[in-house]
């Protein structure tokens, strides 16, 4: 049976990525410095480690018996916009010790494969209508936010190991991902979960805010594609990092109306002050079309899924 790790299991995809490898028959073991929020974990095995440790992540490499056969690196201290820009620190701190010491140590115990969970947020600011932006666009640099510089210097550091130490690596920049058992409050949930937690706590026909002008144009991935695309890139011999996202660009009042018309609620929009990062958004897939790959949800199936489970945790959170 083959071992896979998941870094990150205690988050949103990293707990979908663990039930995906466990029905393609893997033996996984998660790791996260905290318990899965929403559902136990379906890892064999879960160990609860502080992966900005080096000596916990050779820990967390290091199976009872023989090596890991695959290595997937999900951990990350991130959070929707509003957490990107008040976060930079710990970002560029914490994220940056976990992918140094994560890296160098699957390489030194000689996992053959390693997946790095990279961002969009790695390409410059776009214009609405711009064309399509490669994945080699990203160079020169420009990313507009710390979060994004960091997981280029981690996308770049992993090629160095895959190309000096002879590690197999993957790379995927996710586009935002979204779905069920994912963060919705706290302040680190990202704009999907908030606009639906928004839509679940108010009365039909009521306001809900929304940071910016809405016209910030964003493509919104569902999870259930998302981890197919990550298991269908670290089987495949694509080097260099590949876009993973859905091609249906919509603003972020689009994405509003959507939440609304699945809640089936009538509700006014207010824009107020907030972070929006930036305006637009445009990338090629064709990587990942090379593979097979397609979304199967656009945003308003991948909306009717997600719903009605923040709904249900609105509910049981007595709002
Ligand atoms: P998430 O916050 O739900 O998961 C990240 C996990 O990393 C969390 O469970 C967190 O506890 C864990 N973690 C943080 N610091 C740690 C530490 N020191 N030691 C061990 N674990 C630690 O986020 P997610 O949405 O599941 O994102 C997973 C990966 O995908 C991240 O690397 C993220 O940057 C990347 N990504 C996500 C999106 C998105 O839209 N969700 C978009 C682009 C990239």
């Amino acid at each position: 049976m083959k071992k896979a790790l998941v870094c990150g299991a205690g988050g949103f995809i990293g707990g979908h990525l663990v039930r995906k490898l466990k029905a393609e028959g893997f033996w996984v073991r998660g790791v996260d410095i905290k318990q899965h929020e929403f559902a136990p974990s379906a890892a064999d095995e879960f160990l609860q480690l502080d992966l900005r440790e080096e000596n916990n992540c050779k820990t967390a490499l290091t199976p009872k018996e023989g090596r890991f056969d695959e290595v997937y690196q999900l951990a990350a201290d991130m959070g929707g916009m509003g957490f990107i820009h008040s976060a930079e620190c710990e970002i560029m701190h914490n994220s940056a010790l976990i992918n140094i010491h994560m890296t160098h140590n699957a390489s030194a115990m000689g996992v053959p494969r390693y997946f790095f969970s990279s961002s969009v947020c790695v390409y410059r600011d776009m214009k609405p209508g711009e064309p399509e932006m490669t994945e080699a666009e990203a160079i020169p640099a420009r990313p507009d936010n710390e979060y994004g510089w960091e997981k280029l210097y981690a996308e770049r550091m992993a090629m160095a190991y895959s190309r000096n130490r002879g590690m197999k690596v993957r790379i995927a920049r996710f586009q935002n991902c979204y779905g069920p058992q994912g963060t919705w409050r706290g302040g680190r949930e990202k704009a999907p979960a908030a606009i639906c937690r928004k839509i679940a706590e108010v009365k039909d026909g009521g306001a809900i805010e929304v940071w910016g002008d809405g016209s910030a144009i964003r493509s919104y991935t569902f999870v259930d594609d998302m981890v197919e695309g990550i298991y269908l890139l670290m089987h495949s011999d694509l080097e260099g990092a590949v876009n993973i996202g859905c091609p249906q660009y919509v603003s972020v009042d689009e994405l509003a109306v959507t939440a609304a018309e699945v809640a089936g609620k009538k509700i006014e929009i207010r824009h107020i002050k907030g972070p929006v990062g930036v305006q637009s958004r445009n990338f090629s897939n064709e990587r990942i079309y090379s593979l097979g790959w397609k979304a199967k949800f656009f945003l308003k199936e991948g909306i009717a899924k997600t719903y009605p489970w923040i709904e249900a945790q609105v509910k049981a959170a007595g709002k």
